[in-house]
């Protein structure tokens, strides 16, 4: 025997330690099958490193555990939380708005219970899902009726479907817009049967517009609101008040996808937020649809409020069943309604509002502490192996929502010394838990705005351990 072959001979077969003490221990903790490829995968990668002569030698510890921390890998959740330092509060694909705590218990109530999901326990009968959040639609947006689906893109397409198949929908040029994910209103509005109308120009519509376009075959007016981007200049549209008077004159709904949906009227805070749902329902809009998970601050979702008559439509209509929303977003959905009940401080209880609304300095103490829990760490400041400071910069909302609208922030902009930014970057995005942080310049900047209190003695060790 060479000594090669004696080195391979030397490695544990699977077998065996899959019957060992330390097998059948894993074999407690983790998916068998895991266990298996863990032991399989680390075994082989000793084989080769042997072949190629890279490995002269091993231990059976070290060879143990990092199978440990292969089948730890393997049987991660891959949907798991993410440290947020990029200051958009509404970010998609970090799973747009972060649930309020409480809303957690009812969630968890209702979906390890049967419920009363479609039960009508007054007859004793099949009732209707959409029920339980009825009455608190009513409440806070003064809306008639109200339904909830999936999303809000389903809204938009369900409403569609049900008041305008085969008809015309009338839409100004200036609001034919896509929203990320490929949701654009010419593609949706033929998937749903309806026959898009265009009117006006990309920078300027009048009603005068609308009123021309008007024919027997009209079935809805809709005003889409334009979420992600502002025209600005030399530009004019049509305001939903003005729209509904001509719906009214004219005998033809209107519809506003308002897309994100506030529900607290802002305007005493001096934010430049838009008007609240209400308001567009006080402005005589039969049909008003929004996001659940956006400016909302709960869980996915589309709501649609309006006129009971239409409403009533559009829960007839088939695609209903098809985007019908679940019991744990219901739930979900009816916990955080219900924190919109008390309509002075319900933006303090919504994470969404509270983040993209709280004061800046706030956030400038939560960056200053972020920065100097990094700069005091002994192990840090020995090795200079970076700068630290904190800056003023400006954060978007995120989610189609308040384009254009610069939030001023702080963030602590760190410049490493010994690593590249972009490295750094790396770093902190591909570790555990995952931070995800902008570059501007030659700074990583952790945008404070968006880093929760619980999460800054974490993040602060990520961040030294990845410059250190
Ligand atoms: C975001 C948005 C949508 C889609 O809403 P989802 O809840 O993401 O499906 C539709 N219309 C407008 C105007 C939007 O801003």
């Amino acid at each position: 025997m060479t000594t090669e072959q004696r080195l391979l001979a030397s490695l544990p077969a699977v077998d065996e330690i899959l019957k060992s003490e330390q097998g059948a221990l894993w074999q407690q903790s983790f998916p068998r099958r895991y266990v298996l490829r863990a032991i399989r995968d680390v075994i082989e990668r000793y084989r080769r490193a042997m072949l190629k002569k890279e490995c002269e030698d091993f231990s059976l510890d070290l060879l143990l555990s990092e199978m440990q921390t292969h089948m730890e890998k393997l049987s991660e959740f891959s949907l798991r939380p993410v440290i947020n330092a990029t200051g958009i509060v509404i970010h998609t694909n970090l799973g747009r708005s972060v649930l309020p705590e409480a809303v957690l218990e009812n969630v968890k109530t209702v979906a390890c219970n049967y419920s009363n999901l479609e039960y009508d326990f007054e007859q004793g009968l099949r009732g209707k899902r959409y029920s339980h959040i009825q009455t608190l639609l009513r409440e806070i947006t003064g809306a008639e009726a109200g339904l909830v689906v999936n999303n809000n893109a389903a809204a938009v397409l369900v409403c569609l479907s049900a008041l305008s198949k085969g008809k015309e929908v009338i839409v100004s040029r200036g609001e034919l817009v896509e929203i990320g994910g490929s949701f654009r209103i010419p593609d949706v509005m033929s998937s749903s049967g309806a026959i898009l109308k265009e009117v006006g120009t990309t920078n300027k519509t009048h009603i005068s517009d609308y009123e021309q376009a008007i024919n027997e075959n009209t079935g809805l007016l809709l005003k889409v609101h334009q979420s992600n981007f502002k025209i600005t200049g030399f530009t004019q549209s049509v305001t939903i008040e003005d729209l509904a008077v001509l719906g009214k004159k004219y005998n033809i709904p209107v519809m506003f996808d308002l897309g994100s949906g506030c529900l607290v009227d802002l305007k005493s805070l001096k934010i430049p937020i838009e008007p609240p749902v209400q308001d567009i329902v006080r402005s005589g809009t039969d049909i008003v649809t929004f996001s659940g998970d956006k400016l909302l601050g709960g869980p996915q979702g589309g709501v649609i409020v309006g006129k009971s008559q239409l409403i009533e439509i559009i829960a007839k209509n088939p695609l209903m069943r098809a985007v019908r929303i679940d019991k744990m977003t219901l739930a979900a959905l009816e916990a955080v309604l219900m924190i919109y009940l008390d309509d002075v401080n319900a933006w303090t209880r919504i994470p969404t509002l509270n983040m993209l609304l709280q004061d800046s300095e706030i956030i400038k103490e939560r960056a200053e502490a972020i920065a100097l829990q990094i700069k005091t760490d002994p192990g840090f400041s020995r090795k200079d192996c970076a700068s630290v400071d904190v800056i003023k910069d400006v954060s978007q909302s995120g989610g189609g929502a308040l384009p254009g609208t610069e939030f001023e922030t702080f963030a602590v902009a760190i410049r490493p010394l010994n690593i590249s930014v972009n490295f750094l970057e790396e770093r902190l995005r591909r570790g555990n838990p995952p931070i995800v942080a902008r570059i501007k310049e030659d700074a990583l900047l952790i945008d404070a705005r968006t880093v929760r209190d619980s999460e800054i003695v974490i993040l602060v060790n990520r961040v030294k351990a990845a410059l250190v």
